[in-house]
């Protein structure tokens, strides 16, 4: 089942609510802290459950992520990959980073160049490694 993180606008906590992809459509997503519905749904970092991630194992040679920090290209085309295989619904950030990498941009400066993203750095985390 997908993970969504939110961000509470009200009282900035994060949260973490799992929807089935119906349920994601219909949903009104709550902060379990405040109770605002003033939520957004947090992007730049890509989760999956444990299900998918033994998909995206089966999907992806291990090996090959090595150093795909280093190549944007490769993890533009990894990421694609994992849209189509999990087949969510990603938006259109997804799709705008994607293109970016696939044309060899430095992570870094996409987050630099795309200000919403980075805007979601708030632990400190850039979201491209874990
Ligand atoms: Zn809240």
């Amino acid at each position: 089942m997908p993970t969504y993180e939110y961000l509470c606008e009200e009282c900035h906590k994060r949260f973490t609510v799992f929807l089935t992809y119906a349920e994601y459509d219909a949903a009104e997503v709550r902060c379990p802290a405040c109770g605002s519905g003033q939520v957004r749904r947090r992007i730049g970092r890509i989760r999956i459950s444990k299900s998918e991630e033994s998909r995206m194992e089966n999907l992806v040679n291990p090996s090959s992520l090595d150093g795909i920090e280093d190549d944007p290209k490769a993890m533009g085309r990894l990421m694609r990959q994992m849209q189509s295989e999990l087949g969510e619904e990603v938006g259109p950030e997804f799709d705008e980073v994607v293109s970016r990498l696939e044309k060899g941009q430095d992570p870094e400066q996409i987050e630099r160049e795309m200000p919403e993203l980075a805007d979601l750095g708030d632990d400190g985390d850039p979201g491209w490694d874990d």
